[in-house]
């Protein structure tokens, strides 16, 4: 009877290890498919390949203080890449000079910058992110001064720039 007994229990602890396997495996599964970006890497490959200040700024979406970046007052001909992908995301000739400190834009090249609702620090905001990489580059916002009414507000430190 015992041995019955202890036969069961092993059989409910089979079948009850059996399923976490299965879900453990589904969980895996889930996490591929949100993979979204064709440039992928972990925190501490992005961390070797950036350095704290810029993955602070890429990767935890920080904010470089203003009229402090390499490119607010940069205006060669060129264009700037991501700094995490070194994917094209914007054209100097959309950059102009909006007196808030950090490099701006009137447009992104067709298709390379990803929008997203932000709602930190008390403000509704729009980010902006490399959709390459998912690097944050900055914020959006609607008072640009040319004809496309925008201002791609970026930090420098998100971007590199190409001759
Ligand atoms: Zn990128």
């Amino acid at each position: 009877m015992i041995n019955v007994l202890k036969y069961t229990v092993l059989l409910i602890v089979l079948f009850v290890s059996s399923c976490q396997g299965q879900e453990r495996k589904e969980t895996v599964k889930k996490e591929k498919k949100t993979m979204k970006y064709t440039v992928e890497k972990t925190e501490a490959e992005w961390k070797a390949q950036l350095g704290p200040e810029r993955y602070r700024i890429l990767r935890e979406k920080g904010t470089e203080y203003s009229h402090t970046g390499e490119y607010n007052l940069h205006f060669e001909k060129g264009t700037y890449v991501c700094g995490g992908c070194q994917e094209p995301l914007f054209s100097s000739d959309s950059k102009f000079e909006s007196h808030c400190g950090w490099p701006s834009f009137d447009e992104a090249l067709p298709g390379k910058v990803e929008y997203k609702k932000d709602l930190s620090f008390g403000m509704a905001r729009t980010e902006i992110l490399c959709a390459k990489c998912g690097g944050h580059l900055g914020h959006i916002f609607d008072d640009g001064p040319t004809e496309t009414g925008k201002r791609f507000c970026v930090n420098s430190a998100s971007l590199d720039f190409k001759k």
